[in-house]
């Protein structure tokens, strides 16, 4: 009986979309056009809208949360159930099964916003920004990621577009998605997150007095968004549970390095705007180069894990390239030594273990 019902379930989970044609031979009301279609082929009316009703007034309120399969509230359902899969239908195409992603995002963490502020309505605590010019708008941003540690983890998901792409490029299914569609496919693990994050807040919030969010940053980074990544992945990439756990966990450094890459080229950005051309703006982008030389380094080595071609094509036709950045970066890393700064492998391991005593 339950085993019956876990069978149904999983089939439910790869594939619960089931499309027939009406085979009813009728006359479009918009253009007159003949068909037995669910659509009319002329002019792309829905077979079964005829003239006004109470059926349509009640549509036209569902409307506003999409209809049939796209519907929000399914799609949401779809997420909680069938992650990994739901993305996968829509990334390779089955577009009609999903609200449309980004609308989605948007609209939950709208609504998240607006629950949160209501239940626990945010006492305004603005750190006097006193910087000027373009460092102004990075200390506002800053201050308030710093306050909403859930919006930078939200944001932290497009630092991992590149890594997955990297990593999961072989998986059995879904093989060599793109980027575009790993963009998608962060977009959906967003909108799991925030609802999440929203639900537990909610519980946390009816139940522990006086709770005011204040570990659901570090909560999530422990508990949650792991076990989030590793079932969608399992059901979106088809790899076994180690197979996607080593993958993963992988995932994290190198989208750390990506956030190394991008803050120190920020940071050069803003000291070329603050003090023009300067050893110390050369300083900044040879870090950042060599902590995307180590991020290029990594993704050759998992390539070359993931790829497995050293039965056919012999070692070193498949370690060549790794061997030459392996090269490019040692280069890149002694020089940043010789500047008094660490390499991006030792930054990495101060970044997990605190400073090293020096
Ligand atoms: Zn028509």
């Amino acid at each position: 009986m339950i085993k019956e019902k876990y069978h149904r379930f999983r089939q439910w989970q790869q594939d619960p979309f089931d499309y027939h044609d009406s085979h009813h031979h009728h006359e479009c009301c918009n253009c007159g056009g003949e068909s037995d279609n669910n659509y009319c082929p002329r002019c792309g009316q829905k077979a079964v809208h005829g003239p006004i009703t109470w059926k349509s007034v009640w549509q036209g309120i569902l409307d506003v949360w999409g209809v049939g399969t796209r519907s929000l509230p399914y799609t949401l359902w779809q997420l909680v159930w069938r992650p990994g899969y739901l993305m996968r239908d829509y990334i390779s195409g089955k577009r009609q099964v999903s609200f449309p992603p980004v609308k989605m995002l948007l609209i939950v963490c709208i609504a998240s916003l607006v629950i949160s502020n209501w239940i626990k309505p945010e006492e305004v605590v603005n750190p006097v920004v006193t910087s000027t010019g373009l460092r102004y708008y990075v200390d506002v941003v800053n201050n308030w990621l710093n306050v909403h540690m859930e919006w930078w983890i939200l944001l932290a998901f497009s630092f991992l577009i590149v890594p997955i792409w990297s990593l999961f490029r072989e998986a059995p299914k879904c093989y060599r998605h793109t980027l575009p569609q790993g963009f998608f496919i962060q977009v959906f693990v967003g909108t799991q997150f925030i609802l999440l994050m929203m639900l537990i807040f909610i519980i946390a919030s009816l139940f522990l007095l006086n709770y005011n969010g204040e570990y659901m940053g570090d909560l999530a980074i422990v508990l949650i968004v792991p076990l989030l990544l590793l079932i969608d992945f399992k059901q979106l990439f088809g790899y076994g549970w180690w197979g996607t756990l080593w993958r993963t966990l992988m995932a994290v450094p190198m989208s750390l390095l990506i956030l190394k890459v991008l803050a120190y080229f920020g940071r050069a950005v803003l000291y070329l705007f603050e003090q023009g051309m300067g050893r110390q703006l050369w300083k900044l982008i040879l870090i950042g180069v060599d902590r995307a030389v180590l991020l290029w380094l990594l993704m050759e080595i998992v390539g070359v894990v993931n790829r497995k071609e050293w039965h056919d094509k012999g070692w070193w036709q498949v370690v060549k390239r790794p061997v030459l950045v392996a090269l490019v970066y040692l280069v890149v890393t002694v020089a940043c030594y010789s500047l008094g700064a660490h390499g991006g492998l030792m930054s990495l391991y101060e970044t997990y273990f605190g400073p090293m005593e020096s």
